[in-house]
């Protein structure tokens, strides 16, 4: 028998103010941007919504910029620290765009883009859609957490930010509320180096079975970390991070810029690991994923180390230059 076709209504709003208007009244509606985990899911039957928030034709969304202040996100409730510099990244900014257009400013987030599906996937997937769908698994997550993003979201009745670490409440599952859109991503250019690896079952098109993003911050002399597809959630590993900052500071080795100590490396690892709550399912074990976490852990932070080394060289070249 043929599946039963039901009506779906379809929305396409040109501004955003019409975006947040239509789903003040049907709260049910389901956003689309770029669609790629949208239409899997309607493909699958996994979700039959009545109507369609299609969200492409709003312009805003798909750019990017530096916070000034004076900018839309800057309104009423836009939350502490706008205006600071920071990059506003438009929720319907694709991959490809991070990759092409962001490289050197969130290094993180456009390495973690660069390991997204296909280049078609990359094209037409946005970071607002990871957020959206927020599986444990989304590659964009564990950059937003090491990099402190926070996520700006409207309503009809106003806007209001959410630190990424706030943002995700359960497996699949975010802060926004039923009215709410995810309008863009602040993020603050990094002060020091951000790495991002994953592990899958294959090199590419990959759901990641264990991911993990760090980020050196030298300027404040702390660390950031986020681990994906190794909890219900995203998450950080805020004891790692304590004690690498710890570690760093004490041994001089934010001003010196000398090899990292094995010890430290190891133990930052093993603290990583140890935040993880894993799984076993058909990707791999629990355990394996805690193992992978581990590794994934000391490589990323031995590539950090080395950039932030590097960056040492190259700022006393030009001194002595
Ligand atoms: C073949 C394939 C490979 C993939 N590979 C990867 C991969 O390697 N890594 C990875 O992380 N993901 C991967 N994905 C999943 C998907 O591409 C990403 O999650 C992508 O970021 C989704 O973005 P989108 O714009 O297509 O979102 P959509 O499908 O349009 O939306 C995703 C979810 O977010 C909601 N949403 C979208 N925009 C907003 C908004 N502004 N406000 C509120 N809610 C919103 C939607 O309602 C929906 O629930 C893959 C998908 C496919 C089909």
């Amino acid at each position: 028998m043929e599946p039963e076709e039901l009506p779906v209504d379809f929305i396409q709003p040109t501004s955003w103010a019409d975006a947040l208007a239509a789903k003040a009244e049907a709260p049910d509606a389901l956003p689309v941007a770029g669609g790629t985990d949208v239409m899997v899911e309607l493909n699958f039957d996994v979700k039959r919504p009545e109507v369609l928030l299609d969200l492409t034709r709003i312009t805003e969304l798909a750019d990017w910029d530096t916070d000034t202040g004076a900018g839309p996100g800057a309104g009423p409730g836009a939350g502490p620290g706008a205006g600071n510099g920071r990059i506003r990244l438009g929720a319907g900014v694709t991959y490809t765009r991070v990759i092409g257009e962001l490289g050197s400013r969130l290094p993180g987030l456009a390495m973690a883009a660069r390991t997204v599906g296909s280049p078609q996937i990359r094209n037409r997937g946005t970071v607002g859609g990871n957020l959206g769908a927020a599986s444990p698994a989304g590659d964009c997550h564990p950059p937003l957490l090491a990099a402190g993003a926070e996520i700006e979201v409207a309503s009809a009745s106003g806007t209001r930010t959410i630190r990424a670490e706030d943002f995700y409440t359960g497996v699949k599952r975010n802060a926004l509320r039923p009215d709410e859109l995810i309008r863009a991503i602040l993020i603050t250019p990094p002060s020091g180096p951000q790495q991002f690896s994953k592990i899958g079952t294959r090199n590419a098109m990959v759901i990641a079975v264990a991911a993990f993003s760090l980020a050196l911050h030298p300027d404040t002399r702390t660390v950031g970390t986020g681990i994906g597809s190794a909890a219900p959630t995203p998450r950080r590993a805020p004891d790692a991070e304590q004690f690498l900052a710890a570690a760093l500071d004490e041994a001089g080795l934010w001003e010196s810029r000398a090899p990292l100590p094995d010890a430290i490396t190891r133990e930052f690892s093993r603290l990583v690991a140890a935040a993880a709550r894993p799984i076993d399912d058909v990707r791999g074990t629990a355990a394996y994923r805690r193992h992978a976490l581990a590794v994934l852990a000391g490589r990323t932070l031995a590539w950090a180390w080395q950039d932030y080394r590097g960056q040492g060289s190259a700022a006393s070249g030009k001194a002595a230059g």
